[in-house]
């Protein structure tokens, strides 16, 4: 026939049959909801006969929409499953609004035939579902004719072929008024255009025989979708209508003559208008009849008319394609395999009996200890969730809390400035910044623990009052007859008043430490712990016990601000005589050198008589001058000793480092110790996670099913 345009049955023949039957099988596993399967497109001019061609290859009728014509596309898939069932959906066009997305997603029915009366009516909730105008109805505000959204019909029953056709709206060019407008047009092109471009589209290109061919743009636009042509079948309706003497036209297209398609044309002969209101017609014998007995049908190719060799001839060009497509669509299949696996496994294994409750949650306390073994040495290259979130990095900012702490003690530590000119001016250094006072917390308080907390206030730092003033006074009032010495406990009344400050400076502070410390925790957990109701129903399990570590800490606080203040005043630090020494040295010191002169070659000297004359000093200013510089050296000492000691007891042993405080508290010891009630209300399975770990289980069992049909290849 001189067309090498028209391919050989075994090109795309029936060799091919294990391709069929592996799409067969793909569609059977379920995947075909989660993977795009190769479907088949009718697309046309309006009336061009596509519903009818459709109708004609899967042998039953469609809804029929007695108006204009189909105003949506409506996707059927049919399914072979034990049980038979029509259900009618809406998939909604999702660049809707949000409530019309609702909308449609909350509607579905399923129905037990297409044809009877009850589908009218579903095909009326389907208009108003989709928003669309009656046809009829003169309502002043117009309402969209056509719609983005897709009906869905999944057709299920031991007999279906698993199949996916979908019948869109015929493109049209003329508006009619007050029906169809010029952007109805484009919307509708649009959405034609939309499934013709996708690859795993087979286009049924339908043309009526009785019009001229070179009218009918839906040609051009298949080329310009499929530029291979590899996956357009022509087909030609209502032969029985072509005029007498136009005939030769349309066996010159069928032939390849004009026109010529790669995949060819097909001819197919559909019930009329009038044959519709015969219930007992036989589709399929009537159009045998047609191209058997009517000339020039009758010398036609059989492999091209009828609707049973077009849909052999579909099979074939479906399964090349399949072929084609193949490796995309396995590549697609084992991206959502991992896609689906990934959210199953961030849902954590199944946790229906205690057993499983105690593995899910040592195993999440297993995490978390490792988190805060590294967070403990600072070992942040450990883990990426150090760099996600930096509150985690807790060792460095409870250190720094620390410095804080101990230069907070030193400026404003003492009630009264000692006389020292070099202690004045460093607290003079540090205070500066803050001429109103300092903050007691750094850190903002968490609503739960608040109770506990030092309270967030602002303190202000020493007064300048006289201390020499202050210390005669408590002197005169408890001296006995002590000749230039003084009672004992002169020292430790000084020394409690002097130190009233620490309790705010360091209860802030260990305060400031919990506050990390719990942030860690909870921060922590939701990282581990993907599900937020566990993760809050654990956090609640663990909070009194958190609680009573805290406090712990606070106690602790307590018990070092008792021994410091109140205890008897007693040290066997070295440091307590160094400073006492020099700062009487000093003081002896920068007396004579007021009265000191400069004799060349001897440098600065003191005549005898001169520093004889300096000690004039009463008894009582002399002892004064005593309680201040023991009082000083000893107040020196102390605050170091007590500074260290909250830091490294209260801080880093009981909040920080402890085996048995809070940050070691989430172990699998504890998860051990639960008792199945306990372990059922925290890590029991809420009904929502039940559902869909069973929905995932089974995507991922049928892609899972997929992967290995495609295997088989
Ligand atoms: P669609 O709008 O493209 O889906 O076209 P339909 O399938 O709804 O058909 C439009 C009209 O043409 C209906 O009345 C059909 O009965 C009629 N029709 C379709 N195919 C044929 C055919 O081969 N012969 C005859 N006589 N009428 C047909
Ligand atoms: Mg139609």
């Amino acid at each position: 026939m001189g067309t090498s345009t028209t391919p050989t049955a075994s090109q795309y023949g029936l060799g091919n049959q294990r391709m069929l039957e592996k799409i067969d099988k793909l569609f059977a596993c379920g995947v075909g909801a989660q993977v795009a399967l190769p479907q088949i497109v009718v697309v046309g001019d309006q009336s061009s006969g596509k519903s009818s061609v459709l109708e004609g290859l899967i042998k039953k009728p469609l809804p029929r929409d007695s108006g204009l014509c189909t105003r949506f596309a409506t996707h059927i898939i049919f399914e072979r499953s034990a049980t038979t069932d029509i259900h009618v959906s809406i998939k909604p066009d999702q660049k809707a609004s949000k409530e019309h997305i609702d909308v449609c997603d909350s509607w579905g029915k399923s129905v037990e035939a297409l044809d009877s009366d009850a589908f009218v009516e579903i095909m009326q909730e389907v208009h108003e579902v989709m928003g669309l105008s009656s046809g009829s109805d003169e309502s002043t505000t117009r309402k969209p004719t056509f719609s983005n959204d897709v009906l869905c019909l999944k057709i299920s029953g031991p007999d279906q072929e698993h199949l996916s056709v979908i019948d869109v709206p015929g493109i049209f060019r003329t508006t009619t008024e007050g029906l169809t407008t010029q952007a109805d047009t484009e919307l509708v092109r649009n959405m034609v255009t939309g499934y013709m471009d996708n690859p795993r589209s087979v286009m049924l290109a339908v043309i009526p025989a009785n019009v001229d061919a070179a009218t009918q743009e839906i040609l051009e636009m298949a080329r310009a979708a499929d530029p291979t042509q590899d996956r357009t079948l022509g087909v030609l309706t209502k032969p029985d209508l072509v005029d007498k003497g136009a005939e030769p036209k349309v066996i010159d297209l069928l032939d390849g003559r004009s026109r010529p398609m790669k995949l060819g044309w097909h001819v197919i002969r559909n019930p009329g208008q009038s044959d519709l209101s015969d219930k007992n017609l036989d589709r399929d014998a009537r159009e045998a009849s047609f191209f058997r007995s009517h000339a020039p049908w009758s010398a036609v190719d059989p492999e091209k008319t009828g609707i049973d060799s077009l849909r052999v001839r579909l099979n074939e060009v479906l399964s090349s394609l399949v072929k084609k497509e193949f490796p995309k669509v396995r590549a697609e299949i084992k991206g959502e395999f991992d896609k689906l696996s990934k959210k199953l496994a961030d849902l954590g294994p199944e946790r229906g009996g205690s057993a499983e409750q105690m593995a899910f949650l040592t195993n999440l306390a297993t995490q978390f200890q490792r988190l805060v073994s590294a967070a403990r040495t600072a070992n942040h290259g450990a883990d990426k969730l150090f760099d996600k979130e930096p509150s985690l990095r807790i060792l460095p900012a409870i250190y720094s809390r620390m410095n804080t702490f101990s230069s907070e003690m030193a400026a404003y530590g003492e009630t009264y400035y000692f006389l020292t000119e070099e202690a004045k001016d460093s607290k003079k250094e540090l205070v500066k910044d803050e001429e109103e006072g300092f903050k007691i917390r750094k850190e903002e308080n968490i609503a739960d623990l608040a109770d506990m907390l030092h309270p967030q206030a602002t303190k202000s730092g020493p007064d300048e009052k006289d201390i020499k003033g202050w210390l005669l006074e408590v002197f005169q009032m408890n001296r006995g007859f002590e000749l230039g010495t003084f009672n004992a406990s002169i020292l430790a009344t000084v020394m409690n008043k002097q130190s009233v400050n620490w309790e705010n400076i360091s209860l802030g502070f260990v305060s400031d430490i919990i506050v990390m410390v719990h942030r860690f925790i909870t921060t922590a957990l939701s990282f581990i712990c993907k599900d937020a109701e566990i993760c809050r129903t654990l956090t609640e399990t663990l909070f009194e016990d958190l609680v009573g570590l805290y406090q712990k800490a606070i106690d602790n606080t307590r018990f070092l601000l008792e021994v410091e203040r109140n205890d008897t005043p007693m040290t066997l630090n070295h440091y307590f005589n160094e400073t006492l020494q020099k700062s009487r040295q000093e003081k002896v010191l920068s007396q004579l050198q007021n009265n000191s002169f400069d004799l060349s070659n001897y440098g600065k000297v003191v005549q005898i008589e001169t520093a004889m004359k300096t000690h004039s000093m009463s008894n009582e200013e002399h002892t004064v001058q005593d309680i201040h510089d023991i009082l000083e050296s000893y107040y020196r000492v102390s605050r170091k000793t007590f500074v260290d000691n909250v830091g490294r007891q209260a801080a880093i042993h009981y909040l920080l480092n402890a085996d048995k405080g809070p940050l070691g508290l989430f172990s699998p010891l504890f998860v051990s110790q639960l008792s199945p009630d306990q372990l059922e209300e925290i890590a029991g399975e809420a009904p929502a996670d039940k559902r869909k770990r069973a929905q995932l289980t089974k995507d991922i069992a049928s892609l899972k099913e997929a992967m290995k049909i495609l295997l088989r290849a």
